[in-house]
């Protein structure tokens, strides 16, 4: 039994994981049908309420339990039943790297399923949401489960099936867009999501607070002069550092000195840079960040002429992504590549609150206890800490800081050559492509081999190849932020990788008649005569039924079908087990593997990642971190404290100092940032509540419309809605017949009432008589719609309700940008520019709402369509 009776919050599960395993050794037993029937007796319990609600989770837990043990022979641990509590209680589960949070997450997500209103299983990039969703569906088969799949590749015509199957994988940038989109579609018919119920969030950090500053964002294209960037790009070439702007690394902004402004007023002949009406200020300084905060194969790479985002945290190139509000354009014109044209934003949602939608939310991490304030108090999600099955024994050595960066890159070069000399498996984290090529010249120069994965696209394919080698002996892998990228790396190798390897070779070669190929010869030596002229029928059988590479390795993986090539396969896999068996026993020898850090990052929650590679399930390892003080850490947020200890210490150019003081001073400084980093999403949040409580109003008001199929009493509300307002207008000022006149012809009811006789009479009474004219008005416009064509009217209101709506929105949006950046840049002092913010918000939004009321009401009231309908 585990022993994690002495974490406070985890006692109470004490009980319930003994009464799984319990009902576990019952369920274990059962027939595949009888397996297969627990899913609809638990949803009647569910439903009928037969048993309490505790005894249910218990009972389908263990079911889960015994259908991943009949699925792939896996025994699921008392820490991952626990890791499955944590995410049904909405909280977040931390587990380490390699604990098995892939099959934790069926647990919670079965459980909930059994509701039947959908559970999404949120990843971060399209290759787990494939890989998990497989793995999901082999194990779901025996539950009747169905697991659906959406990642960038899915067509949208099959989304919606792929939202409506019981569980759904997904990656958290398809389901932000697919909900935007939903909120923009015309017909009922094209929404895709249901409503959003339940989410666990794989890699809950990742997605959470390093991608919570990126809104997400559906944009069309606007015209935008070119000749702006370039005049801004050479205004900004003609300005410097310090005297006309001052750049602020740590916000990543950059602000116009007095003298700044004026020497730029001077360049474009403008008179005020600050006026609101000229668009240059915003262009100058995008201008002066692409110039001094993003650089190339850092923060982005150029390919193909064009700008590609580099992901800050995983390193990967992120293709398709722009920065927006014209940074990207910006950028281009520094690369003096294609310009491409401005977008404007149709909708955005930030991640933040497109979790926040779903009524139940969860998620799992190998890290986030650092982060566990944010997560509480924006997503009241508590982060609970999961023991590891077995004790991590890694050891996470002392930093060694240099002076100066060289010196610090020579040391790791040189800890590479002795690793490996002895053959023990490193990783090295590096923060960016430079570094990263950097290094592997270093190490070219020494004669070491290494595996290289950064985020040059050639490289991504590889990745998961990579990184399934890197526990294999006399492995070298330079890899930038380890972040995100899902595979774990087992010591000594995987057996399944290294056979599905050996197999791939095998067909390759018979494809291409190439018999000598090692990997053939190794094929030969494990299999017998018979077997391999099996294996052989099967791929010519196979080649001459024009099946290609991929079609014929899976038939052969998934062979439960054919017992000779099942039984060939799972020879393959135990040759290759015990020779990863015996090579990860000579590792353990060496230490495990050595992970080794090049930088400290901005907060400490990445370093643990990196950290966490080695030391999974109980294996030995060491990490340790390389830093020097021209680090950006260092020189950023290290402040003069440590400068002066190392000046203090008086410590030549090459020695490295081990120092706990110094650990503990950059320890501080990665609290600081990562405190400054918090205040900025906060702030960010606070910000973003505004539009979001918007944004919520109109999509609801946009749905209610697209479902509704009686329009008619929406359009008679805004009618109704519009003459109260305009009459509230009049009934200030009733010497001013404008607005009556104004009323009656928005309503197009001027030929029927008669002002005069308006003027006189009470308000009460006027819109009485108002609502009644246009409700006439309306009626006949109906009458003689249906007769032209029955059921048009409804069409045409919901036409115009939804093209109001949208259009208005979108103008709303920009507006709110603009308003958000003024107001940062008005002076500073007057008042809490938040509460300015959300004060002008409400105004704009009001100011919006009544726009749509009624250029609805006038578009609607003079509809004639005599030409449309006789054209059609
Ligand atoms: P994580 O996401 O927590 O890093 P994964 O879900 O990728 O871990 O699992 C790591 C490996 O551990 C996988 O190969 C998985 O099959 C294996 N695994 C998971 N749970 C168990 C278990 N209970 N017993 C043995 N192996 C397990």
């Amino acid at each position: 039994m585990l022993n994690f009776l002495s974490y406070q919050p985890i006692n109470q599960y004490q009980s319930t994981i003994r009464k799984i395993n319990q009902s576990y050794y019952v369920i274990k037993k059962y027939s595949n049908e009888q397996l297969k029937q627990q899913t609809e007796k638990l949803k009647l319990d569910i439903k009928d309420h037969n048993t309490n609600l505790d005894e249910t989770l218990i009972e389908a837990f263990a079911t889960v339990k015994a259908a991943i043990f009949r699925a792939i022979n896996i025994t699921l641990f008392d820490v991952q039943l626990l890791g499955g509590l944590i995410l049904h209680k909405n909280n977040i589960a931390e587990m380490k790297t390699g604990e098995g949070k892939t099959l934790v997450a069926l647990l919670p997500a079965y459980f909930n399923a059994l509701y039947m209103k959908g559970v999404h299983i949120i990843t971060v990039n399209n290759y787990l949401a494939e890989r998990d969703a497989k793995l999901a569906t082999t194990i779901f088969n025996y539950l009747g489960i169905t697991v659906g799949t959406i990642t960038e590749k899915t067509h949208y015509q099959n989304r919606k099936q792929e939202y409506w199957k019981n569980i759904t994988y997904i990656t958290n940038s398809e389901l932000g867009f697919d909900y935007l989109r939903d909120n923009m579609a015309i017909n009922q018919s094209d929404i895709m999501q249901r409503n959003l119920y339940y989410a666990i969030v794989d890699e809950v950090d990742s997605i959470l607070i390093d991608e919570a500053r990126t809104p997400l964002i559906i944009s069309g294209e606007t015209t935008i002069s070119n000749n702006l960037y370039e005049k801004s790009k050479e205004t900004s070439y003609k300005l410097i550092n310090t005297i006309h702007y001052q750049v602020d690394e740590k916000a990543r902004n950059i602000t116009l000195t007095e003298e700044g402004v004026s020497i730029c007023e001077k360049i474009l002949n403008i008179e005020n840079l600050y006026n609101l009406n000229s668009p240059w200020l915003k262009y100058i300084i995008n201008s002066l960040k692409a110039k001094e905060l993003f650089f190339k194969n850092k923060d982005y790479i150029v390919k193909d002429n064009k700008i590609i985002i580099v992901d800050e945290f995983t390193g990967r190139v992120m293709e398709g992504r722009r920065w927006s509000d014209g940074l990207h354009q910006s950028i281009e014109a520094k690369e003096n590549v294609q310009i491409e044209k401005e977008n404007k934003t149709l909708a955005s949602i930030t991640y933040q609150n497109l979790f926040l939608l779903y009524t139940k939310l969860c998620g799992m991490t190998g890290t986030a206890k650092t982060e566990e304030n944010e997560f509480l108090n924006i997503y009241k999600m508590n982060v609970i800490e999961i023991p590891t099955n077995e004790k991590c024994i890694r050891k996470d050595l002392a930093d060694l800081v240099y002076q100066s960066e060289y010196t610090k890159w020579q040391a790791i070069a040189s800890e590479c050559l002795d690793m490996h000399k002895i053959g023990r498996p490193t990783l090295i984290g590096t923060t960016s492509i430079e570094k990263s090529e950097l290094l592997a010249n270093m190490l070219d120069e020494l004669s070491i081999s290494y595996n290289l994965l950064n985020a040059k696209p050639e490289n991504n394919n590889k990745e998961a190849k990579i990184i399934s080698e890197a526990g294999k002996k006399y492995k070298i892998t330079i890899s930038t932020n380890m972040a995100g990228r899902g595979t774990d790396i087992i010591l000594g190798g995987s057996e399944k990788k290294m056979t599905e390897e050996a197999i791939q070779h095998y067909i390759i070669n018979s494809i291409n008649n190439n018999v000598k190929n090692k990997k053939n010869t190794e094929v030969k030596q494990i299999l017998n005569i018979t077997e391999i002229q099996v294996l052989d029928q099967f791929i010519n059988q196979s080649i001459k039924n024009h099946q290609n590479l991929s079609e014929i390795t899976k038939n052969i993986y998934d062979a439960e079908y054919n017992d000779n090539l099942y039984q060939i396969y799972q020879k393959l896999k135990n040759t290759y087990k015990k020779i990863c068996d015996q090579e990860k026993k000579d590792i353990i020898k060496l230490g495990g593997l050595y992970v080794i850090g090049t930088e400290r990052h901005e907060s400490r929650r990445i370093d643990n990642q990196l950290r966490g590679r080695a030391g999974r399930q109980g294996d030995k390892g060491t990490s340790r971190f390389f830093l020097s003080l021209q680090d950006n850490l260092f020189r950023i947020f290290g402040g003069n404290n440590i400068k002066k200890l190392m000046t203090n210490l008086q410590i030549d150019d090459n020695t490295a100092i081990e120092s706990v003081i110094l650990s503990k001073s950059l320890s501080n400084a990665q609290k600081k940032v990562e405190a400054y980093f918090y205040d900025i999403r906060k702030q960010l949040f606070e910000y973003d509540e505004v539009i979001n409580n918007q944004r919520k109003a109109i999509y609801k008001e946009r749905k209610s419309i697209l479902n509704s199929s009686f329009t008619k009493d929406c359009i008679l509300e805004y009618g109704e809605y519009t003459i109260k307002e305009m009459l509230k207008s009049y009934d200030k000022n009733r010497k001013n017949t404008l607005i009556l006149e104004q009323i009656l012809q928005l309503l197009n009811i001027g030929q029927y009432v008669n002002i005069a006789f308006l003027k006189d009479t009470k308000i009460k009474d006027l819109e009485q008589i108002l609502y009644q004219q246009f409700r006439i008005s309306y009626d006949l416009k109906e009458t003689y719609l249906e007769q032209l064509r029955p059921g048009l009217i409804r069409q045409l209101e919901k036409y115009y309700l939804l093209q109001q709506i949208d259009k208005a929105w979108q103008e709303h949006i920009e507006k709110m940008n603009l308003l958000k950046e003024y107001i940062g840049w008005r002076s500073y002092g007057q008042q809490e520019p938040l509460i300015e913010y959300k004060n002008e918000g409400f105004h704009l939004f009001i100011n919006m709402t009544t726009y749509i009321r009624q250029t609805v009401i006038y578009l609607i009231m003079r509809s004639r369509l005599i030409i449309d309908i006789t054209n059609q």
